[in-house]
């Protein structure tokens, strides 16, 4: 089918960011046809969730924050084009393909493709037995190996993805080993000093941790599971699986960048505009204003995702809605700890705590303004000092 001459939107990528824009879209008046192109044939799932279906804590169900169904998409009148990821998106002829072949002409497009975890390319790191984590997949395949009872895992990625993975290993009563080549815990994110005491307790639970430990190479054991060397110098990890969570990279492979202005994403404008007429991109996919320092940064939050998302459909449908940026910042529940951790925690001219037993908080300035914030088991706090940034940056 070739559309061409029809007035139609086509949205590559059919997760939260996508959703978002359908919505704006029609909340908007848009009558246009809208094709949303998915590489997966599953409805929009939140990726956040995903490590619980795998531990069995949640029903399959509740990973869709939409429903288990296509009835976002299609009670909204929109044409699904599934399990085919966009292969080419051709600014000059104004055109989407899709692995199938099929060829769509668009008046406007959204990309918000988001995502997808990257493995570096070490020995053995394409072999058996090693799982990233990001989609509903990827959560089916690592429930299914739990099934086989799996004795130990190995967790590359001290990240809050990584972190997750090593409360479903640790829940399940699978000994879980943790490693990164990141000094410490949640690298991105902690003060030394909060990491330090995160990893006490972790420890203190039988979570092994090995840090400065780049991952150099894997192989398969001949009794199935699989041996890793670090370059640490220290003795080879073995485990049954390992779960790759060492970064993510936007899916973009199928723009050309002389068209589409992007770095680590797409080059957005506030109204989500890309540097190509007509094509916008939200989510994962594309860059957002950090507040703290005034640049531009792939922002992988997923409140971030659904408001670039609605403000890319509000002006798609001719409103004007701009983006005024976020405050990356990290709110984990885990192993019976809560971590928040806000902005800035290493550019900062003064710091202050505020600990007791049960609570610790340490504050970040830059002259007399917050710029930052740590904090373990004080998630009610967080709301307000998110605000209190927000207020002192707006
Ligand atoms: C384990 C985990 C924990 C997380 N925890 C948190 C958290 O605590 N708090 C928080 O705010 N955020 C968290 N996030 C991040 C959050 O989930 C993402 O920021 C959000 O889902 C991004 O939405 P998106 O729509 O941009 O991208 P995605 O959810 O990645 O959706 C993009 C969709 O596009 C599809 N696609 C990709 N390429 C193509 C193509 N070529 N053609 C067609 N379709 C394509 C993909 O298959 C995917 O379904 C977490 C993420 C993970 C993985």
């Amino acid at each position: 089918m070739d559309l061409s001459g029809k007035k139609a939107i086509a949205i590559i990528g059919n997760g939260i960011a996508a959703v978002e824009c359908v919505k704006a879209l029609r909340q908007s008046g848009d009558d246009r046809e809208i094709h949303v192109f998915g590489a997966g044939s599953l409805p929009p799932y939140n990726p956040m969730l995903t490590s619980y279906y795998a531990a069995g804590k949640i029903e399959y169900a509740t990973m869709f924050p939409y429903g288990d169904s296509q009835g976002i998409f299609t009670d909204h009148g929109v044409i699904l084009h599934l399990g085919a990821p966009v292969t080419k998106l051709s600014v000059k002829e104004r055109t989407v393909t899709n692995a199938q072949g099929f060829t769509l002409s668009f008046d406007q497009c959204l990309i918000a493709s988001g995502a997808s975890p990257f493995i570096p390319p070490f020995p053995g790191s394409d072999g058996k037995n090693i799982y990233p984590m990001r989609t509903a997949e990827d959560a089916i395949r690592l429930k299914a190996a739990l099934e086989k009872k799996p004795k130990k895992a190995l967790v590359v990625g001290a990240s809050m993805v990584g972190i997750k993975l090593v409360e479903l290993f640790h829940h399940l009563g699978v000994a879980v080993c943790l490693a990164d080549m990141a000094p410490r815990i949640f690298p991105l994110a902690a003060h030394p000093d909060c990491a330090a005491i995160i990893e006490e307790r972790l420890r203190s639970m039988g979570v092994a941790l090995r840090f400065s430990a780049g991952i150099e190479g894997v192989e398969a054991r001949p009794e199935g599971g699989i041996q890793a060397r670090f370059s640490d110098g220290g003795p080879p990890e073995e485990a049954d699986l390992l779960m790759a969570c060492i970064g993510v990279r936007a899916n973009t492979g199928f723009i050309d960048r002389t068209e589409i202005e992007a770095r680590q994403g797409i080059l957005v404008d506030r109204y989500q505009r890309t540097s190509a007429p007509g094509v916008f991109a939200a989510g994962d996919c594309c860059m957002g204003l950090n507040l703290l320092t005034g640049e531009s940064q792939v922002i992988g939050l997923l409140a971030n995702a659904r408001k670039q998302g609605r403000i890319a459909g509000l002006n798609m449908a001719g409103q004007e809605a701009a983006y005024t940026g976020e405050i990356p910042h990290n709110i984990t529940h885990f192993m019976g700890m809560d971590f928040i951790g806000i902005g800035e925690v290493k550019d900062y001219t003064r710091e202050e705590k505020r600990c007791d037993s049960t609570h610790y908080a340490q504050f970040f300035y830059r002259g007399d303004t917050l710029c930052g914030a740590n904090m373990l088991d004080n998630l009610e706090d967080c709301g307000v000092i998110k605000n209190e940034l927000v207020k002192q940056l707006l």
